[in-house]
């Protein structure tokens, strides 16, 4: 893995750190509706207040079109505290004289959450002006935000330059098990990619057809494949302008020795709804008529096997339309399949991005990682750098 400064190298005691973390949580009737966000921060946030820091979280949250009470981030102060064990106190601005108050009255171990950073138009352009607005409260600057690393912003790649800088324990994390799925993997090292369309997923594809030595693909994706091998689809979702590209990706995988996996069979009905009915049929002998919304019993045996060949895993994307039942089958069992292979030790299984981790529920805990990550565990797929990580690497 390539070097980042971490938490453990800050000399910090006493001393001002800027944490930006990623607090755009899910929030229903003013209450957080999944805490998984704040629970991958708070080992950083302790060890920092175990260091003896003067804690000072910066986060967005939402699409705020400047000042907006209806995106505050006032709502964190009660759950980050609650988690914490010890009072987290809030300044209504991030940069300026309120800030800076509230920043004069921290002691060592103190925990402060400034307000949204997108109150400001200058964080999504990485204004260096605002950028040194923020940067004046500290005296380091910390970046446990691997989900917004994707975006060049100020508080997740601007600071970077302006402070001494490290990577946050979740940040590691992230890096850590996305290095050892990508950059020196157990071999075979096998993708698993669902989801909708292909065309969101084109630079994945063709990146991972570099990688990895089996890609299995499922979900409303595969039916381009399909086409592109001549199958008939009847009405299911497809992209026929990606025909040719699904075919591209597939010489581009055969010429690389890595094995795509399309489904043989598939469970088809004729409406999209809850509890619609359903039958299983051979991909062969599909009719014209009939939606594909979740792979058979005989892809699912062939996702299994291939899972018993490979040794490590990255998923991405339900395998078919997860939401309503019984379409979530294929997805359920072959969750089910990596997990036990994991627990036994023959898997090495990441997942993240979009809908996979609502998609895997349960499951996933027992998968080595789940990332919390959505379109920069994409990027990092695709094989992109990602400003908020570069500006973290040891020069
Ligand atoms: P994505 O955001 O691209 O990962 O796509 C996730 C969505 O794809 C979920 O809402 C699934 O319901 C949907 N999906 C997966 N398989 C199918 C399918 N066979 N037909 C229609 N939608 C599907």
């Amino acid at each position: 893995m390539e070097k980042y400064t971490t938490i453990s190298d800050l000399a910090c005691r006493n001393k001002i750190v800027l944490l930006r973390c990623d607090l755009n949580v899910p929030m229903k009737n003013g209450q957080v509706s999944d805490m998984t966000r704040i629970e991958r921060t708070l080992p950083t946030i302790k060890a920092l207040i175990e260091k003896g820091a003067k804690i000072v979280i910066l986060s967005h949250f939402g699409r705020p079109k400047g000042r907006d009470v209806t995106f505050s981030l006032e709502a964190l102060i009660k759950p980050l505290s609650e988690e914490l064990g010890k009072k987290v106190a809030f300044a209504s601005d991030c940069i300026g004289k309120v800030a800076q108050e509230a920043i004069g009255h921290l002691k060592e171990g103190d925990v402060l959450l400034l307000e949204n950073v997108r109150f400001y138009p200058g964080e999504e352009k990485n204004d260096p002006d605002f950028t040194r607005a923020l940067a004046a409260h500290g005296d380091f600057y910390v970046n446990d935000a691997f989900s917004c690393a994707h975006r060049a912003h100020s508080s997740t790649e601007g600071l970077a330059h302006f402070l001494p800088s490290a990577a946050g324990l979740s940040m590691e994390g992230e890096l850590y098990h996305l290095a050892a799925i990508l950059e020196n993997p157990q071999k075979p090292v096998m993708a698993m990619i669902g989801g909708a369309k292909i065309s969101t997923k084109l630079d994945l594809l063709h990146h991972l057809c570099e990688k990895m030595q089996i890609i299995a693909i499922g979900g409303g994706m595969a039916n381009t494949f399909l086409l592109a091998q001549g199958h008939q689809i009847g009405t299911s979702l497809a992209e026929r302008d990606m025909i040719e590209t699904a075919s591209a990706i597939m010489k581009k995988a055969a010429k690389l020795g890595c094995r795509i996996l399309l489904p043989e069979d598939a469970v088809v009905a004729q409406e999209f709804r809850e509890g619609a009915a359903s039958e299983t049929i051979a991909i062969v002998d599909m009719k014209p008529k009939g939606m594909i919304l979740d792979i058979g019993p005989r892809s699912i045996q062939a996702i299994k096997n291939a899972l018993n060949e490979a040794r490590s895993l990255v998923w991405n994307g339900p395998l078919g339309a997860f939401e309503i039942k019984p379409f979530d089958n294929g997805t359920n069992e072959i969750a089910a399949y990596a997990a036990k292979r994991t627990k036994e030790g023959g898997l090495i299984s990441v997942a993240g991005g979009g809908d996979t981790v609502a998609a895997l529920g349960k499951k996933g805990d027992d998968f080595t990682y789940i990332s919390t990550a959505g379109g920069a565990f994409l990027e990092w797929l695709e094989g992109k750098e990602l400003p908020g990580v570069v500006a973290l690497r040891r020069s």
